[in-house]
């Protein structure tokens, strides 16, 4: 395993002086009504502190609201395709700025460069997705009338206003544009609340998209405390888009559902991978390497429990636990190693917590299990555990880092049962060397995307179909036309050719409701038999 020091990197790079100077040119694009106490920012890579931002109150989220929404008045009216031009130049810019974007979420993160790619990729895709399919998606549909011939429909759709969107710090760049990208091209403004570890990239997007031509006010960021700042931008927006954990979910429903708005939740997941007998085990191994370990594992599509035919265990083992022990732990700002560090102390504790009281409770370490301060202060090896008690936390509860059970299973019926034995339903995999068989299990498993021979690429990157949870993994679907539709009103707009829907002048009601029931079984045997 590779021991690159952190420390090291941070000095002989010319990180210091010109990226530092960087970030704080970016905090200076928030705006506070006040003076405010100031959060310091911290990088994974060091333990050091890289520059602060504002700790944001109430009023500074009231203002920033106000202003969004003064300029969402003037957005509503410029057309779709101009929208969608605007991000489509932003798509552009996010590719051609893309090695201070991958600096700067490296710096904030200490995922690997790697890794950090997958997100700098993801954003100009959302954008040529909705560019090319929202104005479509957004135009008006004609839809049956109520009386055939003698009346129509047609469905409109305005946008709601403002959109708060909250993101946690491990996909800090994908997760702050994937759901603002639709809100804007529906005609909404977006306040968004970065986590507070990692608000630098958010910053380095909202400069993106002015300079792609977004007028002012349209795209703001607010920095601060989740438990203060949240909860105010959640009063004052008209829809709210969360990733984040499973309890702090429950508490932002609770309060849109007190509001009366609508909201999003991409929540937590403890996602199982099925290796069927007819797999592959290197191909699944492989896989199982991609998926668990991909940003050290903290990830909320990432695989932490595995179900192997026991037919093809030890050969899916043995394949597997081979290429963890080949990976590279390491904080180079370039391609050189597989997986970078934890977030920080308290998450670093949490995971070893997981491992260490798996393991007191008779789970067997196959590889990892070690924090690696030589590398950097919050590296954690990538572990993979057999034997796990299925009550203990590392069998039960989302790790969210670079950790993975293993279990044998009797056949394809067990490996189901297992993987549906869980609150959460966000992603699963199915691996088999045939793809239709792998397409009817995935219909049996009570998650919202389910990848076959690929753990969660795939699904994720399938911009044209929904992303989301079933159970605690959350509500609502980013992605697709349901990624966009959930941020506009439908308004019908029905007309009546023939003046009220009620009988004509000198027909008796009696000879109306027999006309009308008439109609009504005509027209019913219609709707069965027509297309
Ligand atoms: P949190 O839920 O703690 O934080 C997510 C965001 O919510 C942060 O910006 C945080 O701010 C903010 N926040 C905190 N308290 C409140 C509140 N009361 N009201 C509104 N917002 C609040 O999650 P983590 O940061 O720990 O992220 C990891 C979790 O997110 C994991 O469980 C993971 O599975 C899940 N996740 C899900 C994804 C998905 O697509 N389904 C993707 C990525 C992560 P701050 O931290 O600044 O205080």
């Amino acid at each position: 395993m590779a021991r690159t020091s952190g420390l090291r990197i941070l000095e002989e790079t010319t990180l210091k002086s010109a990226r530092l100077e960087r970030l704080e040119q970016l905090a200076a694009r928030i705006e506070t009504t006040g003076d405010r106490s100031s959060l310091e920012v911290r990088t994974p890579i060091t333990d050091e502190p890289i520059g602060s931002i504002p700790g944001c109150t109430a009023n500074d989220v009231a203002v920033a609201v106000e202003r969004a929404r003064s300029a969402q008045t003037e957005w509503e009216r410029v057309t779709v395709d101009e929208r969608a031009a605007i991000l489509e130049r932003f798509g552009d810019l996010v590719l051609e700025r893309r090695e201070e974007l991958l600096d700067v979420v490296q710096l904030e993160t200490g995922k690997s460069r790697h890794h950090a790619v997958e997100e700098v990729l993801d954003v100009p895709l959302t954008c040529s997705y909705y560019a090319a399919n929202g104005p479509s998606i957004l135009a008006d549909a004609d839809r049956t009338g109520a009386v055939p011939l003698a009346s129509d429909a047609t469905v409109t759709y305005d946008p709601l206003g403002v959109v708060g969107v909250i993101s946690p710090w491990n996909y800090p760049l994908t997760l702050a544009m994937t759901d603002a990208i639709p809100a804007l091209l529906a005609g909404n403004a977006v306040v968004c609340k970065p986590d507070e570890r990692t608000p630098f990239i958010a910053l380095a997007l909202a400069d993106l998209l002015t300079e792609a031509g977004l007028p002012d006010d349209l795209f703001q960021i607010i920095t601060g405390d989740g438990a203060t700042v949240g909860p105010a931008l959640i009063d004052e927006v008209d829809y709210v888009a969360f990733t984040g954990g499973t309890e702090t979910g429950r508490t932002v429903a609770e309060q849109a559902g007190r509001n009366l708005i609508d909201c999003s939740l991409e929540l937590g997941g403890k996602n199982p991978m099925l290796v069927l007998d007819d797999a592959d085990p290197e191909t699944a191994a492989r896989g199982a390497v991609k998926g668990a370990f991909t940003n050290a594992g903290q990830l909320c599509l990432a695989p932490e429990r595995i179900y192997v035919d026991e037919r093809r265990y030890d050969e899916f083992l043995d394949a597997f636990v081979g290429a963890t022990r080949r990976l590279e732990v390491g904080l180079e700002f370039d391609y050189g190693s597989d997986i970078g560090s934890l977030i920080d102390g308290d998450h670093l504790d949490s995971v070893r917590e997981h491992v260490e009281s798996a393991v007191a409770n008779g789970a067997s370490l196959l590889s990892g299990g070690r924090t690696r301060p030589d590398v950097g202060p919050f590296c954690y090896e990538p572990t993979i555990l057999t034997d796990v008690d299925p009550d203990s936390r590392v069998a039960c509860e989302e790790t969210f880092g670079p950790v993975v059970s293993v279990h044998p299973v009797s056949g394809v019926d067990e490996a189901i049962e297992r993987a549906n034995d869980s609150e959460y339903g966000l992603n699963a995999s199915v691996w088999t060397g045939d793809r239709e068989r792998g397409r009817a299990v995935a219909r049996e498993i009570d998650c919202g995307t389910v990848c076959i021979n690929d753990p969660y690429t795939v699904g994720w990157a399938a911009m044209d179909a929904p992303m989301g949870g079933f159970g605690d993994s959350g509500l609502g679907r980013r992605h697709g036309p349901e990624g966009l539709q959930r941020y506009v009103d439908a308004r019908t707009i029905a007309t009546s050719r023939i003046g009220p829907m009620d009988a004509p002048p000198g027909v008796s009601p009696r000879w109306f409701a027999r006309f009308m029931l008439g109609l009504t079984n005509v027209q019913r045997r219609l709707t069965r038999w027509l297309p």
